[in-house]
């Protein structure tokens, strides 16, 4: 949510945003929501003064009845009568434009970083950085669903028998796996000084709209049948919320983690991304969320930070891949500025989106209410980020594929082999 105040008080700021909701794809007239405001303030004005006149009224009726001055007090109340009627019609006027304006007022995207690329869609990223060796395999090399099939730690069609499409089973060394990548994860950003949460996982409507999730999100959730809540789609959505309605200490940034399921409908992803484990309805995901103060300097260096973090992971796990910056088109409506990093993935022949961090300076906090007292005592909403430390099954898809060997077994890179057990390599079963 973007300041009412702000958009109001100059004309440039309403062409910015209303370029930055066509360049999101967002549909919104600036224009229509500021001419909404600006009535909904015309109307409150009339009706407070229609209430002072009645209450100015009230007041003179009681004196004049005091005094015996029936007859006048009778044209007071009669007066009264009127401005009741005119108080109802423009009251009713009133709550419909309200309404209306904070319909509109909903869908205004954040603005974005100057550095931001403008696009249309992923293809328009621009890329900043290239880490790692790209894999040079001198045989077949085989995809993660063979090879998950092959070490029997991945069963797709039993997944769809029981959940549908986009399930599956981590099955054995699979489950082991996919655990270890999360903990190792949990255990970095621990270390970093991240507190650990475990959160729920079924939320209010009122937790993902002041998270900017709704509404127009609201088709990638899944609902929980008539009950006001709804299954996450990342734990951003509760971590964000434990401090909404809230006055927070950001002297020092607060540091979140989260290890959680996601559920998401994936709705309009169509015929993309159907094979194997890049695309599903539900998977684990370790969560990085930060809160600090209004600066815009200090929260670009934490930005610069969580992505740092998840880098670190992907070293960790010995995975080649990009950091991209995400352009306008690719950009949710709630992200001022946002990377993309890319890990390699064979059986693509392309960088595959594994972590997205962003910041998103005060939008997310003021829809969440969540302030904090700046030096000079004034009460400030907060700067939050985000980004995924790790998330799986998609990270197993690059660590399969780019640690398969020649004879059918993995290596497991050496940061994972105490979650392993201390297995240093996965071989085919007999
Ligand atoms: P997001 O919260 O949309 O920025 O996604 C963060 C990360 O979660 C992505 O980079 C993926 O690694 C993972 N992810 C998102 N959606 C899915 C999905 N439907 N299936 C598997 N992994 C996903």
């Amino acid at each position: 949510m973007l300041d009412m105040k702000w958009i109001r008080e100059s004309t440039s700021h309403q062409e910015e945003l209303q370029r930055v909701a066509d360049q999101k794809g967002i549909t919104l007239s600036v224009a229509e929501l500021v001419q909404l405001d600006e009535q909904r303030r015309t109307l409150l004005l009339a009706v407070e003064e229609l209430r002072q006149q009645r209450n100015t009224l009230s007041q003179e009726i009681s004196v004049l009845i005091r005094q015996g001055k029936q007859e006048e007090a009778e044209l007071h109340k009669q007066q009264v009568k009127t401005i009741n009627k005119e108080l109802d019609e423009r009251e009713a006027l009133y709550r419909k434009v309200d309404e209306a304006r904070s319909q509109l007022l909903i869908l205004v995207p954040n603005i974005v970083s100057p550095d931001t690329p403008i696009g249309a869609s992923d293809e328009d990223n621009i890329e900043i950085r290239r880490v790692g060796e790209l894999p040079v395999f001198d045989y077949e090399f085989r995809d993660h669903v063979t090879l998950g099939e092959q070490h029997r730690m991945l069963d797709i069609p039993r997944g769809v028998k029981t959940a549908g499409t986009r399930s599956y089973y981590l099955t054995g060394i699979g489950a082991i796996l996919h655990r270890a990548v999360q903990q190792l994860a949990v255990d970095m950003l621990v270390a970093k000084g991240f507190t650990l949460m475990d959160v729920p996982l079924t939320v209010r409507t009122e937790a993902m709209q002041n998270t900017a999730f709704f509404p127009l999100g609201q088709d990638q959730a899944f609902q929980i049948t008539e009950q006001d809540k709804w299954l996450v789609g990342t734990s951003e959505v509760p971590l964000v919320s434990f401090y909404s309605g809230e006055t927070v200490d950001v002297t020092q940034p607060i540091r979140l983690a989260a290890a959680s399921l996601c559920f998401r409908s994936e709705v309009g992803s169509g015929g993309r991304d159907v094979h194997g484990l890049y695309r599903v309805h539900q998977f684990a995901k370790v969560e990085q969320v930060v809160l600090c103060e209004a600066d815009a300097e200090v929260s670009e260096r934490l930005l610069q930070e969580i992505t740092a973090n998840a880098e670190e992971l992907l070293q960790q796990l010995e995975l080649p891949y990009r950091v991209v910056a995400v352009c306008t088109g690719d950009m949710s409506q709630k992200t001022y500025k946002q990377y993309d990093i890319e890990t390699w993935m064979p059986s693509r022949g392309a960088y595959g989106e594994t972590h997205s961090s962003s910041n998103l300076l005060d939008f997310q906090a003021r829809r969440s209410n969540i302030r904090y007292l700046d030096a000079e005592g004034k009460l400030r909403y907060c700067h939050t980020l985000n980004n995924t430390a790790v998330a799986s099954p998609r990270i197993l898809i690059p660590l399969l594929e780019n640690h398969q060997q020649a004879d059918g077994s993995i290596l497991i890179p050496k940061a994972l082999r105490p979650y392993m057990n201390g297995m240093e390599r996965i071989e085919l079963p007999v």
